[in-house]
């Protein structure tokens, strides 16, 4: 970490509550059901489709835990009644990971019989490497009864291409991104063009088995590699997706759309969007540096 980013990290509790709020005000739909529901739509009518996400992670107490599981009952409710294209992701640790992982899988359950009469699909979010084995547990588990589930690898993790290969064998639906925990060298590539050629790889390892591919990222070289990796797989349109973030990199993601590729971007809110907001900008400096720049540059 540079001195400035360093600096940066440092600063960000000092920063008032309503700047953060506008700083983060692109990237999320607002604090209630009814924002995202509203974004949404707009997404779904400028042809994007949509993974809704509730605010929150790392909860320490069983009621935060079930009342976010009631929460994302609901909103599976509302999507299916309003219509939209969409489908749900999640935070284990928002679903009492750390609290005991059964009960973790109890919850990942109870969604997913909630989403499953609806035609729904709800995809496990992958977080730090204290989560991953856990992670991947609930999803091999759950997977046995449930095909409306996905979870995440990261082209960060020195591991992923051990995980890829055993998702392979069950034809997982798997998103892969480069992972936003920064992790200690020992397990995690470091250098941003081992973690680029290491998504490549993963991707085509993906392919290659079979995978619903859910490509999720806004560097243009693995969108122009993904191009080039669909295109040697002859991947039929219903096999792969795209995925981005609300509030970023909008011009390459119509580049995408207009070429006729499926692709989805992430909305989250909800009330925890401050505690989220710092939390996510102090695990990765590089984020902070992006939006310190709109802010400054008069975006935020
Ligand atoms: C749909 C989706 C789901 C994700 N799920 C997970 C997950 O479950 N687990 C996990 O660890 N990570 C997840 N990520 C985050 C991901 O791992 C990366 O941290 C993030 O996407 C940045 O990597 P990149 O591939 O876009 O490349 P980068 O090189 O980091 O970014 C490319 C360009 O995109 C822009 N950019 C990227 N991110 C931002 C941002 N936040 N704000 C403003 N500009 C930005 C910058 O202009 C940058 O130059 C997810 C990302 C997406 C898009």
């Amino acid at each position: 970490m540079s001195a400035f980013d360093k600096l940066v990290t440092a600063s960000l509790p000092l920063v008032p509550k309503p700047i953060v709020r506008r700083v983060a005000a692109p990237y999320i739909a607002g604090e209630h059901r009814d924002d995202l529901l509203r974004v949404a739509a707009d997404m779904n009518r400028s042809g994007y489709a949509v993974a809704a996400a509730i605010l929150g992670e790392f909860v320490d107490r069983r009621e935060e835990a079930t009342h976010a599981v009631e929460e994302y009952a609901s909103l599976l409710r509302s999507l299916s009644e309003h219509s939209i294209d969409a489908y749900i992701h999640v935070k284990p640790t928002h679903l009492g990971l750390k609290i005991d992982r059964e009960f973790c899988l109890e919850n990942v359950r109870a969604l997913l019989d909630t989403a499953k009469p609806l035609g729904l699909f709800v995809r496990l979010d992958m977080e730090d490497s204290p989560c991953t084995d856990d992670t991947l547990a609930i999803y091999y588990k759950v997977r046995e009864d449930y095909d409306n589930i996905g979870v995440v690898i990261q082209s960060r993790m020195r591991r992923s291409l051990d995980d890829v290969r055993e998702l392979g064998k069950v034809k997982a639906n798997i998103r892969l991104c480069k992972g936003i925990y920064l992790e200690p060298h020992a397990i995690a590539y470091t250098d941003p063009e081992i973690i680029r050629r290491n998504f490549t790889l993963l991707l085509e390892e993906m392919l290659d088995a079979g995978c619903y591919a859910a490509i999720a990222t806004h560097d243009e070289i693995l969108v122009w590699e993904a191009y080039r990796l669909l295109e040697r797989y002859k991947v039929p349109h219903d096999r792969y997706e795209f995925q981005m973030l609300l509030g970023v990199t909008a011009p390459l993601r119509q580049l995408i759309r207009d070429a006729g590729h499926r692709i989805r971007i992430a909305v989250p809110y909800g009330p925890n969007w401050h505690a989220y907001s710092l939390r996510r900008l102090r695990k990765n400096p590089a984020i902070t540096g992006y939006v310190l720049k709109s802010f400054l540059s008069g975006k935020g």
